[in-house]
């Protein structure tokens, strides 16, 4: 399960006008900032694939990128980001939970989580959502490598993490598949592609 090719296709609002091949795809969504284009970048080894702008909530489309002629990595916009007008940030969601609830080659939504931080209340309503809408949903835990909080009362990534699938637990009938990984190290990299190796078998 290596990353061979991986080619940018296209950038949409609607999900009907994404690409119509039928192929399986994984989507990546997370909060602003929460480190989502450092682990596209790491997934595909390719620094510029994910068309990285460093402006927070630059990126407001559905993106495509087909991996391997055979899937599609999806780039979703970040949410939660304060700074944009609150008319924007409603217009992702709307196309967001659109593509989600409607796009059949959709196989699992991956929820980005930053582990070295304690659970947010917009990622536990944007996991609640995935969860009560039934969407496939496998948790990503990012930037599992940052435990310099710790000294200051902050706690592991660790308990981070369990934490957070504490507070989720009601929401699901089984509990997600989860991944903890980092874009320094490297960590979970290639259990994400097995993941995905594994899932498109199904
Ligand atoms: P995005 O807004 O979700 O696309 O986030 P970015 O990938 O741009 O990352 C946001 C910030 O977090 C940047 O300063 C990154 O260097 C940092 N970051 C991203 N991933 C990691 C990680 O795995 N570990 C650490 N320590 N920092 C990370």
């Amino acid at each position: 399960s290596q990353v061979v090719t991986a080619d940018y296709v296209s950038s949409n609002v609607r999900f009907e006008d994404c690409p119509s091949d039928g192929l399986p795809e994984f989507a990546l969504v997370g909060r602003s900032n929460v480190g989502k284009s450092s682990l596209l970048n790491s997934l595909v080894r390719r620094k510029r694939l994910a068309l990285t702008s460093k402006k927070p909530g630059k990126t407001q489309c559905i993106n495509h990128f087909r991996v391997n002629d055979s899937w599609y990595l999806v780039d979703l916009p970040g949410y939660g980001y304060a700074a944009a007008p609150q008319e924007l940030r409603t217009d992702w969601d709307k196309f967001t939970k659109d593509y989600f609830l409607n796009r059949s080659t959709l196989v699992a939504v991956f929820l980005l989580i930053d582990a070295s931080i304690p659970a947010k209340k917009i990622d536990l309503e944007y996991a609640s959502w995935l969860g009560q809408n039934q969407i496939p949903m496998t948790l990503i835990f990012t930037k599992c490598d940052k435990r310099k909080k710790m000294k200051n009362g902050g706690k592991r990534p660790e308990e981070n993490v369990e934490v957070f699938q504490e507070l989720i637990r009601g929401y699901f009938q089984t509990a997600p598949p989860w991944i903890m990984t980092s874009s320094v190290t490297n960590q979970g990299r290639d259990e994400i592609l097995l993941h995905i190796a594994q899932l498109r078998n199904y």
